[in-house]
């Protein structure tokens, strides 16, 4: 079945309609960094879908990766980012992004973003830095210890807020991107308190984030559900990477309780890995052992819980300096002692969980997509700098990265455009998902939860061919279903989204028949020269 243009009916004279310079879709780092970048003589209106501290970025823990320490190197982390990326990341962005890094960091702190800082008094004013898998040096900066998002989204907003020209529109769910000519003029949303509106917009930046929660065991919270993916998608933008789901090693186990991250800067610290029979196993896979980037760990924890017939394996950190610990991880350390565990001498259950989102709307370095009219910056984007597997804390630095150059670039565009408004013919109106189905309720969450299980189970950490078709068959089912009718509100749209966002990743990694970063073929176990190219979707 052929996914509609538009998820309802946009009937222009019966709904409000809104004007502005700048859309920005998504109140992240990307989206608030973008906000930032245009000047205060346009007008921004931001939407967000929840209140603008619920996102991925807000639960960011690790830090932000840049070469700040005089004796680090830009082409060592050139170099990390690439070893990650397993031979799809685009060096010239990664260069671009990595040389941009220590700029968007001292942005940050001219915002007010306080990172944390070395103790001894010679290095009085630096900024701590520590290490993560992958990097072969230390160059995180952190906040608070582990609640570096936090610390960032809290200056970000406050520097927002003090801008006249920029309107924040919170509990606001983007339905569909509006084009008109094949461009991108704004969106088409919705409110509890104006109902559906038109926003028109000369230029339109698109920063909803990821999709985690399309799988079960996730560290993503709710709005993580890979909106904007299809959203593009279904506007006709060009897409890519979607089989590159990251699963992040350790995840908080603890059956019933809602997934939290253990950062990997914990492992950074010297933290441990052990089976249930206290047997360190990480240097049996890989000689980096803890550190290894994030796909071995991950494949190398699922083998090992797979050979002790173990629902996770653990974390100990009992061999480390406990005051350091508890002052560096605080954060984490009240999350496992909810649950009883202290994390300076306890072994703490994890296991992998769907993590980040490599793949999605294509943009070139200035966060320009393939619609005219559209930009992108963050999560939702595949921009070339993780390739098959992005390296730890690159993702924050990504986000102010192409946060900025996607305002700067989509405010210029707007500077040329035509101040005048009026409302333009949509593209394909009737091109609308069809009320076919008698109109009785549909339990949303049971949906939901079955497709979440499903790409846990099928195309999560280890994949096969028919694994992945079945996953296929599944979910063309929940397609015909859920797009053969039209809902009114932001869960039903949602769960669209999922479902449309979840073909592709599928049909993606059905056609990629090799193991490379975040994907793992069983069947095909190998990195093969014949797939060192990337996989692209695109709706005719
Ligand atoms: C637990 C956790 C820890 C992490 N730790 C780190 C780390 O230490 N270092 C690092 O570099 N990265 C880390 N990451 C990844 C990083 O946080 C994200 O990749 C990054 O913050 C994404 O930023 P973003 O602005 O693109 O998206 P987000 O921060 O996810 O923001 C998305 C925004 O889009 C909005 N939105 C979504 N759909 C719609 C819609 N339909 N309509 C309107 N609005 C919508 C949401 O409401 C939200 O405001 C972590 C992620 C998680 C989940």
């Amino acid at each position: 079945m052929k996914t509609p243009r538009y998820l309802v009916a946009v009937h222009p004279q019966r709904i409000a309609h809104r004007f502005t310079d700048i859309l920005i879709i998504g109140g992240g780092i990307a989206g608030l960094r973008a906000a930032l970048a245009v000047p205060e003589s346009l007008s921004v209106t931001l939407i967000t879908k929840d209140q603008l501290d619920c996102s991925n970025s807000a639960k960011a823990q690790g830090g932000i990766a840049a070469v700040l320490d005089p004796l680090d190197k830009f082409e060592d982390h050139v170099r990390d980012t690439l070893v990650a990326g397993a031979g799809l990341c685009d060096q010239d962005v990664v260069e671009m992004v990595i040389r941009e890094a220590p700029l968007r960091i001292h942005e940050l702190l001219t915002w007010g973003t306080h990172f944390d800082q070395k103790a001894d008094a010679k290095t009085e004013g630096h900024i701590s830095l520590s290490r993560e898998g992958g990097h072969s040096y230390n160059r995180i900066a952190h906040a608070n210890g582990d609640a570096t998002g936090k610390e960032i989204v809290r200056a970000l907003i406050e520097s927002v807020r003090h801008r006249q020209n920029i309107q924040v529109y919170e509990q606001t769910c983007t339905i569909d991107l509006l084009t008109s000519n094949r461009e991108c003029r704004g969106a088409f949303v919705w409110n509890e308190r104006f109902g559906q509106t038109a926003v028109w917009a000369k230029q339109t930046i698109l920063a909803t984030g990821g999709a985690g929660q399309l799988y079960r065991e996730t560290t993503n919270p709710k709005v993580a559900t890979g909106d904007g993916m299809a959203l593009a998608y279904r506007a006709g933008a060009e897409l890519r990477d979607m089989e590159f789901m990251q699963f992040h090693p350790t995840v908080l186990y603890i059956a019933g309780s809602s997934r939290s991250l253990i950062t990997e800067a914990m492992r950074g610290e010297g933290a441990h890995l052990i089976d249930r029979f206290g047997y360190r196993f990480m240097p049996d896979y890989d000689s980096r052992a803890e550190l290894a980037p994030r796909d071995i760990v991950s494949r190398a924890i699922v083998d090992q819980m797979e050979k002790t017939k173990h629902s996770n394996v653990y974390l100990t950190l009992a061999h480390l300096d406990a005051d350091y610990i508890r002052h560096r991880f605080p954060g984490i350390g009240e999350v496992c002692a909810k649950f009883g565990l202290d994390l300076t001498k306890d072994r703490i259950p994890v296991r992998p969980g769907a993590h980040y989102m490599m793949g999605g709307v294509t943009v070139d370095h200035e966060g320009r997509t393939t619609l005219p009219g559209l930009w992108a910056a963050g999560e939702v984007t595949s921009s070339g700098l993780h390739g098959a597997n992005r390296l730890a804390s690159n993702s924050l630095l990504e986000a102010l990265v192409y946060g900025a150059h996607a305002g700067v670039g989509a405010a210029a565009a707007a500077t040329q455009t035509d101040g005048l408004f009026q409302v333009p013919e949509i593209d394909d109106p009737d091109d609308t998902v069809e009320k076919m189905i008698p109109d009785e309720t549909i339990v949303y969450a049971d949906v939901q939860n079955a497709l979440k299980s499903l790409m846990w189970r099928n195309v999560g950490v280890r994949r096969d061919a028919q694994s992945l078709s079945d996953a296929i068959e599944q979910i063309d089912i929940w397609s015909r279903f859920v797009y053969g009718r039209q809902f009114d509100s932001p869960e039903g749209w949602e769960l669209q989204n999922m479902v449309c966002t979840a073909k592709l990743m599928v049909k993606s990694a059905l056609e990629r028949q090799e193991t490379r970063g975040g994907h793992t073929r069983i069947d095909y176990p190998e990195q093969d020269p014949k797939w060192h190219h990337r996989i692209t979707h695109r709706r005719c």
